[in-house]
């Protein structure tokens, strides 16, 4: 999965472009620079590969989130609905601005329920926030529906899913607004950074000012720029652009890859009758990063997620239900409203809620999922040998536990 398992000599020729005039900023230095803007070539790179109208790079996937949310107007008082198993990047970014994160569960595609998303929605809804979990994508056409119904902003969080389609078109580039990210372990990676992705060019405008201060960036000298809007600085450097240039242009050697592997581990566990799958709302999209899957009951999940260890083979096999960073159940800090800084008083009367909500429906699945990282730099060989290896641990606690049933 991580773009770093195939980091090389492409990564180092684009950095050293970058080192070759010294001019390791976005923007500005003209003549010095030499023709080389590998930040400005990355964003026209993600346009034409992901058919996207306009793309703003930033520092990371979470300011990309915050600069999509500030440009689309979403603020004090505004409820944004994300769904219980994300990362937690989404709801900072939400509160960061001052808005509300309302947590909806999610369904057996591991993304947004749309009912759960209509039952969240109040007179104070601005904002749906499907994220496109683990490569593949969320029920979109739903949240369209939804959205359109009821005059809301459909914002991906596609941070974990670049390169994924949903009917032929790149997560991120569906709603008004879209994110990716290019932390160093994800699909694409240049060691920090993230991109806003739109199709509309007011809401362009405003991810190129906001990431630099509120600059307009008219004219040719920086320094006479003027602010039509506060700022901030979200930029990216000309050399994480560099690396992440590198790494783009290999997506589609990694997409492939991906599938290859995902589709080996596929077909040995299915040897196993028990095995349920993620659903995916568009097959043909996914980005193969993970294969996810369920299993009966909580109590084997847990069961054959032991037998993996003592097998040595736990490495990648994630269990999201446990984790600290992306489900809701071990989200602490936010329920408790560990802000630093004094949160809104309508944040933390939202917090207060949040306490006591129920996630049963998003527990009964979350609890029997397990999600197998797909890796890259490893040959089918290995791959079908960790699936049989899974497959032995799996027959053995389906066997154990039908004795004991
Ligand atoms: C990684 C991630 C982010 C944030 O990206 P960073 O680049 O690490 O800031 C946001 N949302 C999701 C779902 C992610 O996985």
């Amino acid at each position: 999965m991580p773009g770093f398992e195939l980091f090389g000599a492409e990564e180092r020729k684009e950095i050293n472009d970058v080192l070759d005039t010294g001019i390791i900023m976005r923007y500005g230095f003209d003549g010095p620079r030499k023709g080389i803007w590998k930040a400005k070539e990355l964003e026209q790179a993600l346009c034409a590969r992901l058919g996207s109208g306009y793309a703003q790079l930033t520092s990371s996937g979470t300011s990309a989130l915050t600069t999509a949310l500030a440009a689309l107007g979403i603020g004090a008082g505004d409820e944004v609905i994300m769904p219980s198993f994300t990362f937690v990047a989404s709801f900072e970014a939400v509160l960061s601005v001052g808005a509300i994160p309302v947590l909806a569960d999610v369904d057996e595609t591991l993304t947004l329920n749309p009912e759960s998303v209509r039952q969240a929605i109040t007179s104070k809804t601005k904002c749906v926030m499907p994220v496109h979990m683990c490569g593949t994508m969320a029920d979109m056409d739903a949240l369209i529906k939804i959205c359109k119904e009821h005059h809301l902003l459909l914002l991906e969080d596609a941070c974990q899913s670049t390169g994924a389609t949903y009917h032929g078109k790149c997560l991120g580039t569906i709603g008004d607004a879209g994110t990716l990210s290019f932390d160093f372990v994800k699909t694409i990676t240049c060691g920090e950074g993230g991109a806003v992705l739109t199709n509309n060019e007011e809401t362009y405008l405003k991810c190129n000012a906001f990431t630099d201060h509120g600059h307009d960036h008219i004219g040719m000298d920086r320094g006479a720029d003027e602010h039509p809007y506060l700022g901030y600085n979200f930029r990216i450097s000309e050399l994480h652009a560099a690396v992440g240039l590198a790494q783009f242009r290999k997506l589609d050697q990694f997409l492939a890859i991906q599938k290859k592997n995902w589709q080996i581990l596929k077909d040995v566990l299915s040897v196993v009758p028990e095995i349920t799958w993620r659903k995916i709302p568009d097959p043909n999209g996914d980005s193969y990063t993970f294969l996810s899957w369920f299993l009966p009951s909580e109590e084997l999940t847990k069961a054959v997620l032991e037998g993996f260890k003592v097998k040595g083979i736990q490495g990648g096999n994630m269990y999201w239900y446990d984790h600290n960073w992306h489900y809701v159940r071990k989200w602490q800090h936010l329920k408790e409203g560990q802000s630093m800084f004094p949160l809104t008083d309508s944040q933390l009367h939202a917090l207060k809620v949040l306490r006591s909500q129920d996630f049963s429906q998003s527990d009964r699945l979350m609890s029997r999922c397990i999600s197998t990282a797909i890796q890259m730099g490893v040959t089918p060989q290995q791959v079908e040998a960790k699936g049989r290896q899974m497959v032995e641990v799996i027959q053995s606690e389906l066997t154990k536990h039908s004795v004991t049933a």
